[in-house]
């Protein structure tokens, strides 16, 4: 597993002393980081397992005369033997000045400016180097909330100071072209070695500084499998409200990284853990509390995801918001159908809007997957109907598919019992005299019948004439 980091483990110890001298550096930002450079002959990361266009950008740089280097997720993932997700850059130039270096490149985002050099579908992200924040540019260029919310940071800087504003050791590694060198500024190496997720600087400070911190410390140590130092792990239950205050569009995005890149149980271990969870889903939280099966349907959805990444097939975020929120629209369906005296129907349509509006001040969720998101709910109360007609417009459904998955995984979390899934699995696969068969077995009342609940017709409430204060009557 360790491929690229695999020399520099066998001997840990004894490799780093003699190669950099002293003590693991733990750089404030009070102190001048000392660097650390591990040459080519000492790590196992090669120009071939990093993305061409990576290199092309480095190159094209270094020859108009500017420091550049990789950086970031691509290093640590390449030290550790992982194929890296993408590439960063790190450069001395700024963003127009590398915007006028490649054609095919643009400048985005403002609270954090960066260059987006595109090769075909491959996006290589060039950053220049931030330097410290706030002090001389009288918050031109940075900006700070009066809770010490980062709002803008593009001071630049040297490619030390760009270090300590990085957030994770470990993600503070940087590889040079030049001689293929990799320089550690921050201790990133030790802590590699040691399998160790610790945040740059004071902890309080950075996650204050950026909230966002927290989810990416749950995300990289679900994912890489690390453990967070402890002065990393400290503040985390007490500051995690500070989530509150990013952007739903934010958080929606760092969700997407957190349950879909193939480590989502995990994460959701460690979010719950870290009281990070609730955060993001505050309504799911308690429901999970709530209700017995939902810890189960949940934890399934996100095992299903992880497989289905494992094996290149596709996964929505649709299907995601589903699970994660279902717990929270079966609670409020029964809470709406008891309040309103609505049938079931209707009131997990109601159900499903409250529970969407009040996410949305979390989270987004783009339309996109809300809608096919509330497909997937409606099915659930289509799939019991299974007579006429009707059964093959639910077949037919574009949505069919998820439904029926989504099913499943709610027999399996023993929210239902089994029964229903299995009659629509052989359902699908029936020709046209075995699927009335099937049909004639749910009007025989057979077991496959009901998704294990007897069928029930609610006995409708006689509406009352509102302009009337007096009780009706026997005979009207
Ligand atoms: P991966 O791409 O595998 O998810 P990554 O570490 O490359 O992981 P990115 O989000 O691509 O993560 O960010 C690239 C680098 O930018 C990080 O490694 C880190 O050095 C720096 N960085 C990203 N987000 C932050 C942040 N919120 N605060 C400080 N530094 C950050
Ligand atoms: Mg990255």
């Amino acid at each position: 597993m360790f491929k690229g980091f695999s020399r520099f483990l066998q001997r840990p110890g004894e490799r780093l002393k003699t190669l950099f001298g002293a003590e693991s550096a733990q750089a404030s930002e009070n102190t001048r980081p000392t660097r650390r450079v591990l040459p080519r002959d000492e790590h196992d990361v090669s120009r071939r397992d990093l993305s061409e266009n990576a290199l092309k950008v480095l190159y094209r740089l270094n020859n108009a005369g500017y420091d550049a280097y990789l950086v970031g997720g691509c290093i640590r993932d390449s030290l550790l033997g992982n194929r890296p997700k993408d590439f960063d850059v790190a450069t001395a130039a700024t963003p127009d000045e590398v915007r006028q270096l490649f054609r095919n490149s643009r400048i985005i985002g403002r609270r954090f400016r960066i260059v987006h050099v595109r090769f075909g579908r491959e996006v290589i992200e060039v950053t220049t180097f931030r330097g410290r924040h706030g002090e001389e540019d009288g918050g031109n260029h940075s900006q700070q909330s009066d809770e010490g919310l980062l709002l803008r940071d593009n001071v630049w800087g040297s490619v030390e100071e760009d270090a300590i504003r990085r957030d994770f050791t470990v993600n503070a590694l940087y590889y040079s072209v030049s001689d293929f060198s990799i320089h550690d500024w921050t201790g990133g190496l030790q802590d590699l070695d040691d399998r160790i997720l610790r945040l740059i600087g004071d902890p309080e400070t950075r996650y204050r500084e950026d909230p966002v911190r927290m989810l990416r410390a749950a995300r990289f140590a679900a994912k890489l499998d690390f453990s967070l130092a402890a002065e990393t792990e400290a503040p985390i239950r007490e500051l995690a409200p500070l989530l509150l205050q990013i952007p739903p569009a934010r958080l929606f995005e760092e969700v997407l990284k957190l349950f879909l890149s193939g480590h989502a149980v995990q994460s959701f271990r460690v979010l719950r853990e870290l009281g990070l969870f609730a955060m993001l889903f505050p309504e799911s939280d308690e429901a999970l509390q709530a209700l017995p099966w939902a810890e189960a349907l949940v934890e399934q959805a996100l095992a299903n995801t992880d497989t289905r990444l494992a094996e290149d097939r596709p996964v929505t975020p649709a299907f995601l918001f589903a699970a994660l929120l279902w717990p929270c629209v079966t609670q409020r369906t029964a809470q709406v159908a008891h309040e309103q005296d609505l049938p079931e129907v209707p009131a997990q349509q109601a159900a499903a809007q409250q529970v969407i509006s009040r996410q949305l001040q979390h989270t987004s969720i783009p339309k996109r997957f809300s809608m096919p998101m509330r497909d997937i709910w409606e099915l659930q109360q289509q799939l019991p109907r299974r007579r006429g007609r009707r059964v093959f417009q639910t077949l037919e459904h574009p949505r069919f598919r998820a439904a029926y998955d989504f099913l499943l995984l709610r027999e399996e979390a023993g929210e239902l019992t089994p029964g229903l899934g299995q009659w629509w699995t052989r359902f699908q696969d029936a020709d046209e005299s075995e699927q009335h068969q099937l049909m004639a077995e749910v009007d025989g009342g057979h077991p496959a019948g009901n998704s294990g609940k007897p069928r029930r017709r609610r006995p409708r409430k006689r509406r009352r004439n509102p302009n009337r204060s007096t009780p009706p009557t026997l005979d009207e």
